[in-house]
């Protein structure tokens, strides 16, 4: 823990010292932590996040806002986190990586948030506290848990996790994942192949590897003409279909002779079997397909951290209260984002953030014995089927018979019409919707 937050959690930090590094007010600064005359007298409760990625952070400033009184920590394993949104970009040169690098600094500084950059290994859940990596036990009122992802590599004959870090790259958590795609990529000899495998439902970002698909698409259209990307899927379907395939026809020739993509589909089709890591090849239901880059994107299950701490169920995620996000195995505690069962949410940025605020409020209402704040959910997917060419989907949520689920006709897909401005001004929405969304979850 730094000094700093460690004389944050002591509360040693004085009034004066919290004046000088926030630059807040006095009658602010003796709010915080319990020291003002609230409902919390002397020790405010404690709510303790674990993992501070999109779910975490944003609930972390959220809380704040909803309750300028009650200490809050967030626990994250790494110093930076790096999006995966935008890192399609990345593999293709539109972004960088440290463009996509944030850190948890201002949502320490700004919203009174007690940062720790540990592992999050276990929780008592009878004592109230987690345990992390370096041997610290800390005390919690309410746990919060958003950890992401995990992948099921043992779906797939012949494929590990060490095949992952060093040939069959997933790049679905972003940072040396990207990277090694990205030099995959380059690397594709002319008139070479590209094999991206996206996995069953449910998955984080569905549109992910349809984007990834568009975008090695047009890096083959600019640099390697004579290349070609196939997508070995095994689904009949996916998120966005009629706009991101309408896209493939008018940018890469889909369905044409000479299309840079060929979509191989369903269970029967191009579901992958094996993976044979020396040779570069999958096995499917169509048959064997040998490529000079494989991204196979294994099926997913909750992050680790949530099967650790016994949040998931025979699915591989979280069941939550459709209302709160409070586990349905476990009370007082709280899962966000990509681990849990959202019903027809999308497992998205978005969507982790909207879930986020919802619990902030009800943790807050739950706290000082309020009633719950009704529960509105958004989503909004973007993509780029090309640098200038956007499609979106997008939601309004509401929980109606005990499911999480579109309200009313709020539901839409970008239409397809002869317009050429329109996808030009969705991508423009894309670009501007992600740098003001990384604000609202890190600053
Ligand atoms: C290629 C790609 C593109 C995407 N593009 C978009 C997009 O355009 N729009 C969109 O809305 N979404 C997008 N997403 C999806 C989005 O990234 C995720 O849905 C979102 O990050 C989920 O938030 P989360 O809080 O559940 O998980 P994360 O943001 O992954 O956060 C999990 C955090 O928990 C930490 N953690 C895990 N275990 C521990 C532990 N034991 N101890 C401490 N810390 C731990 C991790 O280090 C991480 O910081 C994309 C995803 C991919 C793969």
């Amino acid at each position: 823990m730094s000094q700093f937050a460690q004389s944050l959690s002591n509360g040693k930090l004085g009034r004066r010292e919290l004046i000088k590094r926030f630059g807040i007010s006095a009658v602010a600064a003796s709010g915080l932590f319990g020291a003002s005359k609230n409902a919390y007298a002397k020790s405010a409760p404690h709510v303790v996040v674990l993992g501070g990625g999109v779910g975490g952070s944003t609930f972390a400033k959220y809380l704040r806002f909803a309750d300028s009184d009650v200490k809050i920590t967030i626990i994250e394993q790494y110093p930076e986190y790096i999006t995966c949104l935008r890192s399609n970009d990345v593999i293709v040169g539109y972004h960088t990586l440290d463009e996509l690098t944030f850190n948890l600094d201002t949502v320490q500084s700004k919203y009174q948030v007690n940062v720790i950059i540990d592992k999050a290994i276990g929780a008592d859940f009878d004592k109230k506290t987690v345990t992390t990596a370096k041997g610290q036990v800390i005390a919690y009122d309410k746990l919060v848990v958003s950890p992401g992802i995990d992948f099921k590599f043992e779906d797939y004959e012949g494929h590990s996790k060490e095949l992952a870090e060093t040939k069959i790259f997933h790049g679905y958590k972003a940072g040396p994942q990207t990277l090694a795609l990205r030099e995959q990529l380059l690397s594709v000899p002319k008139g070479g192949t590209a094999i991206i495998a996206p996995p069953q439902n449910p998955f984080r970002c569905p549109p992910g590897p349809y984007e990834r698909a568009s975008f090695f698409a047009e890096y083959f259209q600019k640099h390697n003409p004579t290349a070609k990307v196939i997508v070995l899927d095994p689904k009949d379907r996916f998120t966005k279909d009629g706009p991101f395939k309408k896209a493939w026809e008018r940018l890469y020739g889909y369905q044409t002779d000479n299309s840079l993509i060929e979509w191989v589909s369903g269970s029967d089709g191009g579901r992958v079997l094996s993976v044979d890591g020396k040779n570069n090849s999958v096995e499917t239901m169509a048959g064997t397909f040998k490529a000079d880059m494989i991204n196979l994107i294994p099926n997913q299950r909750a992050g680790k951290l949530a099967q650790i701490l016994g949040l998931t169920d025979a699915s591989g995620w979280c069941p939550i209260d459709r209302f709160t996000f409070e586990s349905s195995l476990q009370k007082e505690v709280y899962v966000l984002g990509d681990s849990t069962i959202a019903d027809a949410m999308p497992k998205s940025g978005y969507s982790a953030n909207s879930q986020a605020k919802v619990c902030a409020q009800a943790v807050a209402d739950t706290l000082r014995d309020r009633p719950l704040t009704k529960s509105v959910y958004a989503n909004v997917c973007y993509s780029l089927a090309g640098d200038n060419y956007g499609v979106s989907i997008a939601a309004i949520y509401e929980v109606r018979d005990g499911l999480i689920q579109p309200k009313g006709k709020s539901e839409g897909v970008s239409p397809i019409t002869d317009k050429p401005a329109q996808p030009i001004l969705e991508a423009v929405y894309q670009k501007n919707w992600q740098r003001e969304f990384v604000k609202d979850v890190f600053s």
